[in-house]
């Protein structure tokens, strides 16, 4: 294994003060140099057949190591598996090395991230999963700047969950993942599920094999997790799961060492807060070359990466204009006069994007210089001032608020019709790519829940159940809460027969799971699946889920129906009649200030502007539907139709002499409808029916 071959660190990054940027990105440039120069001198010997020079990579190694044990331990697991694999697949030669270094430095990022979150019991929230994608950006630009072959980065980014789950990011390195960022995700997957996490505990082979293959689809290849089975059936699980690999311990580590580590650690800090509060970022070296060109930068200005990097920035990559849109030659550019004068310097700019376009910037021009006061690189930092001002980290927790659902931290209703219709609009452009499928699922019998223990019990399972769904999902699915004890899942690239058995291991993992502080305390819920079909409509989409929601619980509950588009349309299984599924019924009576005769008019007003549908009249009795049809109602407003029975009694007097006729209300709903909604609908109802007939409350 790789990191056998190579020994302790023995360069040594200079250590700073933890926030003096300048110190800091004096040391990435260090960083940068060191690989620069195992390179250039083309030096085999110094370099993993050109993958990636061999200091960069023990430094990066061994402050791994000094940051967390356990996700070294874990990058050498998910080598030994990706490795096993390809070769089982007929890799070999730098291809074989290429993947094993992505492997190793997979987690690179994690260097940077905050105790709170690395060390945090239990399951990362969506912001904090946000986070963690950042830091998979940030290890991509300290890679970068090291030089490490374009393969690994490529490999590191596409196969990372939460870096692709992120549209921008991923963005940022080609839509199309590659076979090794396949390999990898399924063996860091593998390996996750194959050891205890905080959150749940180690699952066997068999159990891990099968959650694999169910949740083939965008990052897990289904016939690469059949190679991995075939594999290991010949050649066995690679490591003994549950005990860990020896890692000699350090006994005699070195203050240098820790030194060193530590100030990785500073470095990959400081880029977290750079990414947060500026919208872009890029580094160039004493040669005048850019060694980072940051994923913001590439969102400001259209460039790729690889289009910029050890491009000489005095070439005039970049095209500049003050702000009264003069064009600036090079020699007057803020660059240029902080290198005169190695003093920093703020500057408001417009910058040429690939399209054409001027992007009018903050521009921070940053010295870089090291101990003996050389100026070693440039760093320029942009703020996006059209964007009102706005810095990018303000802008994403704004974003990320109002997608969020408040109590569960999954995506609320509002972002899971957004994210549909991303899905349709893609799945329009690519009608022969595999559909996306849609899981609706209803806590069965939850309002009991509520009932027998109260309502911050209620919440617990709610909580419990959103943090259940998004652990149990591997595949890049998006898990938003409808509303209520209602969620929905979105599969992309799963066609019915894969949603199907992926909404039934969740179904099983409900059922099982403890999912709040009383112990006893189990409950199940009922499933819908459907799969994309041409002509879709978000609304369509989520009605025929919601349908075969809907039949589960007719069928008992605690079950799984999937519907396509003809079965739905054709009534296959046919739809429950309108009759109340209970006795569920309000009743009230009032005395309506109206003559007998003018009653018939007054209600057809009632009846008219409440868009109601009148379905029976006589003498004395009226009957009439208020909201729309059931189906349709559930995607339009939070309204469920309800029936109202008018029954017109005995006339009589106010004491000012006001005509005044009895009247009985007796609403029911129409359809599956929760209890509780169904007593709002009816008290709005018939509120609105008394107004209208300016009521006074029957005494009797
Ligand atoms: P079914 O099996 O038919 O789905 O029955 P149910 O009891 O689950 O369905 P119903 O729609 O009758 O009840 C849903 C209940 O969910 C009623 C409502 O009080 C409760 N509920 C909705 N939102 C929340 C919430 O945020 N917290 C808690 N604790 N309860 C909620
Ligand atoms: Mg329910
Ligand atoms: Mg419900």
């Amino acid at each position: 294994m790789l990191t056998d071959e190579l020994p302790l660190p023995d360069i040594a990054v200079k250590t700073c003060h933890p926030m003096d940027s300048s110190r800091v990105l004096l040391g990435l440039l260090m960083l940068s140099e060191q690989a620069v120069e195992t390179q250039d001198a083309a030096l085999e010997s110094e370099t993993l057949d050109n993958v990636v020079s061999k200091g960069v990579f023990r430094s990066l190694f061994s402050a791994l190591h000094f940051r967390d044990v356990s996700t070294v331990r874990h990058a050498r697991r998910v080598a030994m598996l990706s490795v096993g694999m390809a070769q089982h697949l007929g890799w070999d030669g730098r291809q074989l090395k290429v993947l094993e270094v992505a492997a190793l430095l997979h987690d690179i990022g994690k260097l940077g991230v905050p105790d709170s979150i690395l060390y945090k019991p239990g399951s990362l929230s969506p912001d904090e999963t946000e986070l963690m994608a950042l830091h998979c950006g940030i290890g991509i630009d300290v890679l970068q700047a090291c030089r490490v072959d374009q393969g690994v980065l490529e490999m590191i980014a596409q196969s990372n969950t939460h870096f692709s789950a992120n549209r921008q990011l991923s963005r940022r390195l080609g839509n199309t993942l590659n076979q090794g960022a396949r390999i990898l995700a399924i063996a860091d997957a593998y390996d996750s599920l194959a050891t205890d996490q905080v959150y749940r505990e180690a699952k066997p082979h068999v159990e891990i094999m099968s959650i694999l293959m169910d949740s083939a689809g965008s990052q897990f290849d289904g016939n690469i997790v059949s190679a991995m089975a075939r594999w290991m059936e010949q050649s066995g699980v690679p490591f003994q799961p549950d005990t860990e690999m020896n890692i000699a311990p350090r006994n005699s580590t070195r203050l240098s060492e820790e030194l060193e580590a530590s100030s990785l650690c500073h470095i990959f800090s400081y880029l977290y807060l750079l990414e947060r509060l500026y919208d872009g970022f890029y580094l160039i070296n004493s040669d005048g070359r850019f060694v980072v060109w940051n994923g913001g930068a590439q969102e400001l200005f259209g460039y790729d990466a690889q289009e910029l990097l050890q491009q000489r920035w005095a070439d005039g990559a970049l095209a500049y204009r003050d702000k009264y849109d003069e064009e600036k030659p090079i020699d007057q550019l803020p660059l240029a006069s902080v290198v005169r004068t190695g003093r920093p310097q703020t500057s408001q700019m417009k910058v040429q994007q690939k399209d054409g376009g001027w992007l009018f910037v903050e521009l921070q021009t940053v010295p870089i210089v090291d101990h003996q006061g050389e100026l070693k690189g440039v760093a320029e930092i942009f703020r996006d001032i059209e964007r009102g001002g706005r810095r990018s980290g303000e802008y994403r927790e704004l974003k990320l608020a109002a997608s969020r659902d408040a109590l569960t931290n999954v995506a609320n209703r509002g972002e899971l019709e957004t994210q549909l219709a991303v899905a349709l609009a893609e799945y329009s452009k690519h009608p022969k790519a595999d559909p996306f499928s849609v899981i609706f699922l209803d806590v069965d019998h939850f309002k009991s829940v509520n009932d027998t223990h109260g309502h911050a019990v209620g919440d617990q399972v709610l909580i419990g159940m959103a943090k259940l769904l998004q652990h149990e999902m591997y595949s890049g699915e998006l898990v938003a809460r409808y509303g209520g004890e209602e969620f929905v899942v979105i599969c992309p690239d799963t066609p019915m027969s894969q949603a199907l058995s992926r909404a039934e291991r969740l179904r099983l993992a409900v059922a099982n799971a403890k999912l709040s502080e009383v112990d006893d305390l189990k409950v199940t819920s009922s499933f819908g699946v459907t799969v994309v079909e041409p002509g879709d409509s978000v609304e369509s989409i989520l009605r025929r889920a919601d349908k075969a929601l809907y039949l589960s619980k007719e069928n008992g509950r605690n079950q799984t129906t999937s519907l396509t588009n003809e079965q739905f349309n054709t009534d296959v299984v046919p739809e429950k009649k309108s009759e109340p599924t209970d006795n569920r019924c309000v009743t009230e009576s009032f005395l309506a200030c109206i003559a007998a005769d003018m009653i018939v008019y007054k209600l057809g007003g009632f009846v008219q502007g409440q868009k109601a549908k009148l379905l029976d009249v006589n003498d004395n009795c009226a009957r009439f539907r208020i909201g729309k049809r059931r189906l349709l109602s559930r995607f339009t407003s939070k309204r469920r139709p309800v029936d109202v029975k008018i029954t017109f009694g005995d006339s009589s007097q106010s004491k000012r002499g006001r005509p005044l006729v009895q009247v009985d209300v007796e609403i029911r709903p129409v359809g599956r409808v929760g209890a509780e909604k169904f007593q709002l609908n009816a008290r709005e109802a018939l509120k609105s029916l008394k107004s209208y007939f300016a009521a006074e409350k029957c005494e009797s």
